[in-house]
């Protein structure tokens, strides 16, 4: 293998965290290569639920890729109860993953390959190469990994061994402008089944993405509790495509780079445990990779992603424990107390952490009591 890179980074994987790697690669001048399996946009099952902050990490409008906006959350029991709220700060936004990734990719001042897979990966102490299905190979200085979930590069270098994943299922409705009504600025979430995990619908410009994750396996079929409660709510899924995907929940601090190649997002398992949410640490890790590549210091990324996500992450995961584990008292909990609710919404619009919230826990349930929220019953 020949010493001299033709590229400051290699990027594998153009979903938000090789985009954003490659945005802030690129920036500073840097020569690099952005390599991409599939050809662009390319689809991606996910809710598309995007935090307001994740758009002000970026110099440039995305309001183009927003499909709507929400403000409400619907936030609804197994058996028929729901609660509902506006959302106490900002909307959150709804995007088509194809387009919104594309978007970020298309501002990136990067060398852009589609329909180039990475198949295999050397490297010494001056660069790593990366040969292609197509047979051809590229050097560089530094290689980001954001292969995604199932990513290959991690597997070549030894990296997340046990991984662990949930699983999910995500389903695009096309719905009349009658269908879309009740949804078009609400979320709506459904607790109860899977017992760890959740269920939700989501609008988008013309159709809802309806979906469910499962941080642990419940026995029972995801896919038949979807069928089964969306037809409840009048979502008919049966004869319409399910994509299913794992979710790569974080469940403890890893290493993250090994030799000249780092992990970023799915690839580094950077799921959050208790919402599900990855694209908020997917642009936040691949911009932490960029500035470890530009640094020459990668040991330097692993423990920034430990510190400036992972720790949160990981009080997402108890989190998580308590409140997925005895989903009806969590329920209850929340229903009673309406601080708890405004507090988990903050969290889904990207503007409170689970650090704070865990803080907050005892004085907001003290403060909550008495304040219930309506709970209609809607079987
Ligand atoms: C059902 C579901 C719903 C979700 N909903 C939300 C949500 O509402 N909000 C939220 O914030 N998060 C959500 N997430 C999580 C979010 O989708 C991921 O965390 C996010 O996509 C991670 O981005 P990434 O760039 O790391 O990986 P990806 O988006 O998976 O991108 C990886 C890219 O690498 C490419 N690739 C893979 N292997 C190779 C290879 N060998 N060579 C070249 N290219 C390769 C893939 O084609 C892909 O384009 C959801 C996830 C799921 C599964």
């Amino acid at each position: 293998m020949a010493n001299e890179a033709e590229y400051d980074g290699i990027v594998v994987g153009a979903g938000p965290a090789g985009a954003s790697a490659a945005y802030w690669l690129g920036e500073t001048g840097a020569r690099v290569l952005l390599l991409e399996k599939e050809s662009l946009p390319r689809y991606k099952p996910c809710g598309g639920a995007v935090p307001r902050p994740v758009f002000s990490r970026f110099p440039f409008d995305f309001s183009p890729v927003i499909e709507r906006e929400i403000t409400r959350a619907r936030l609804r029991f197994r058996d028929g109860r729901e609660v509902a709220m506006d959302l106490p700060g900002a909307p959150v936004a709804m995007v088509m993953r194809g387009r919104f990734d594309h978007h970020i990719a298309q501002h990136a001042r990067a060398e852009l390959k589609e329909g180039c897979q990475v198949v295999d990966i050397s490297q010494n102490s001056e660069c790593v190469e990366v040969a292609t299905s197509a047979g051809e190979s590229f050097r560089g200085r530094y290689l980001i990994a954001a292969d995604g979930a199932n990513s290959r590069v991690a597997r070549l270098v030894g990296l997340r061994r046990h991984k662990y994943v949930g699983a999910s299922i995500t389903v695009e409705v096309p719905a009349s402008a009658a269908q879309m009504e009740p949804y078009a600025k609400t979320a709506l979430f459904l607790f109860g089944e899977p017992p760890l995990g959740y269920q939700w619908v989501f609008p988008k410009a013309t159709h809802l993405s309806v979906g469910i994750g499962a941080f642990a396996s419940s026995g029972a079929s995801v896919r038949e509790i979807l069928q089964r409660d969306m037809a409840a709510l009048g979502i008919r899924i049966d004869g319409a495509q399910l994509h299913g995907h794992p979710l790569p929940v974080y469940l403890e601090h890893e290493q993250l780079h090994s030799g000249r190649v780092v992990l970023a997002g799915d690839a580094a398992g950077l799921v959050d445990p208790f919402l599900g949410e990855g694209i908020r640490h997917a642009v936040d890790s691949g911009r932490l990779a960029a500035e470890a590549a530009l640094a020459d210091d990668l040991p330097s990324y692993t423990e920034r992603v430990h510190r400036e996500i992972g720790d949160d992450l990981l009080w997402g995961l108890r989190w998580a424990r308590l409140t997925h584990s005895v989903p009806k008292l969590g329920f209850d909990f929340g229903a009673r107390n309406p601080l708890v609710i405004e507090d988990l919404l903050r969290l889904f619009a990207g503007e409170t952490t689970y650090r704070r919230m865990a803080a907050h826990a005892i004085p907001y349930a003290l403060r909550g009591i008495g304040r219930r929220l309506p709970v209609e019953v809607t079987v």
